[in-house]
């Protein structure tokens, strides 16, 4: 059995191993800096939830590649068809030829966009790429050119969607000036849009879009009531403005349902969709109702979006998340929140739990206190990452098992214990 194979990590060397930091030290040295990396996890192959690293040590992995690897590291009906499609021809780009399987994969996700009425896919390659078409789309379609987004949101790092983005500083410094025409308001706050905003800052009628995340993922995982996402509906029709919705992080199965906006029962104009979307191939998708897809030949397009291969994985991974890995998020989301609930009033160290599906966060006292038990995590050989100010995110892969999940619980709420002790 290759390591990858069992179901709970194994640390075999002091972290990081010897190859590890040799990998680390060459990184240093020829890559670029700013990535933000948090540990030093140098990864040799994966299978389901567990990552196996380049010294052999195992881990649990709860990171899902930043909710990417929805259907679990290198599954095998993922890697069938990426394989098979792979055998066939790699790329043919789809803005100037064609080939069957998108068309495929744009019905099937229209399929899945709530509300009647036909809809159109476009296909680029990153969340930032699907923010950045529904930006132009909203523009090209509405024939206006403001945009509202929301505190602590994070949209990509393109120009215009960083224009957006308003989650950390060090993410805009020194980037000026970025698209004009953008207004935030606080999250989650709609009534700030009317009351502020269209009458002190910017007329209604010059906004094409609100952009907004149904959960807020880099933020902190912050669930609004449903009565936020439903009050934006109602001041977008109001003015003739459209309702984006980003799903990059939130979507394709995550919290149980396609998409995070159908627990509210609102029907946006516009979803952005990247991640999860095939498991880990680059891919994304900007979803409109027809009649906003209006944009003619020439307006917008991208050489490598919607590349086969990925096209292939895409389809492989919306059938196992239609088939169970959407309903194994509902139960295991349960499963763990019933788990973690009591744990405010327990752990003087946890201020609040929250969570949808597979998006949960443990909101800890300090940034200090869980930047500290994402390390301590590592070293025990659970990856877990914050967000926010001092959240903890759990965001595994949906193929997780109960009994990882209970490993994965044992171990944070054992250092949350710890550090209580500290205290
Ligand atoms: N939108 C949301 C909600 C995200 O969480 C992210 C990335 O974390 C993005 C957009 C940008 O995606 P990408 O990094 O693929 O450009």
């Amino acid at each position: 059995m290759v390591a990858t194979e069992a179901h709970l990590p194994k640390i075999l060397t002091a972290l990081p191993g010897p190859k590890a930091k040799a990998a680390v030290e060459a990184d240093a040295r020829f890559v670029s800096p700013p990535y933000t990396r948090v540990y030093p996890l140098v990864v040799e192959r994966g299978h389901g939830c567990i990552l196996e690293d380049v010294d052999g040590n195992t881990f649990l992995d709860f990171n899902a590649g930043i909710a990417v690897c929805s259907t679990g590291h290198s599954h095998p009906k993922v890697v069938d068809a990426i394989q098979r499609q792979s055998a066939k021809f790699l790329h043919m780009s789809g803005t100037d030829f064609y080939y069957p399987h998108m068309a495929e994969l744009a019905e099937r996700l229209a399929a899945t966009f709530p509300g009647p009425g036909e809809k159109k896919v476009y296909f680029g390659n990153s969340g930032t790429e699907a923010i950045e078409a529904a930006m132009k789309l909203a523009r090209y379609s509405t024939g206006r050119d403001k945009f509202i987004a929301f505190h602590g949101c994070f949209h990509g790092r393109t120009m215009g969607a960083l224009s957006l983005t308003s989650s950390k500083l060090a993410q805009r410094r020194r980037f000026g000036p970025l698209v004009p025409g953008v207004y935030h308001a606080p999250y989650p706050d709609a009534a700030y849009i009317e009351n502020q905003l269209f009458r002190a800052l910017v007329p209604p009628e010059e906004v094409a879009a609100i952009v907004v995340e149904p959960i807020q993922g880099e933020g902190g995982y912050l669930i609004p009531p449903h009565s936020f996402l439903q009050e934006l509906r109602q001041i977008c029709d109001r003015h003739g403005i459209l309702l984006v919705v980003d799903e990059v992080q939130s979507g394709c199965g995550r919290t149980g349902k396609m998409w995070a906006i159908e627990h509210t029962g609102v029907v946006p104009d516009i979803i952005c969709s990247a991640k999860g979307i095939a498991s880990g191939m680059p891919l994304s998708a900007t979803i409109a109702r027809a009649e906003i897809m209006s944009w003619k030949p020439g307006a917008h397009a991208s050489t490598f979006g919607g590349n086969p291969v990925c096209i292939a994985a895409a389809l492989a991974t919306l059938d196992l998340l239609e088939s169970e890995l959407m309903a194994n998020a509902t139960d295991m989301g349960k499963f763990i929140l019933d788990r973690i609930s009591g744990w405010p009033s327990r752990h003087k160290m946890v201020r609040d739990v929250r969570g949808r599906g597979l998006m949960v966060a443990i909101e800890l006292i300090s940034h200090d206190a869980r930047d500290r038990i994402v390390q301590e995590a590592f070293q025990r050989g659970l990856l877990i990452l914050g967000a926010g100010e001092s959240a903890l995110r759990l965001m595994p892969p949906l193929v997780v098992t109960r009994e990882q999940a209970s490993f994965a619980l044992d171990v944070i709420e054992e250092l949350c214990s710890t550090a209580d002790e500290r205290r």
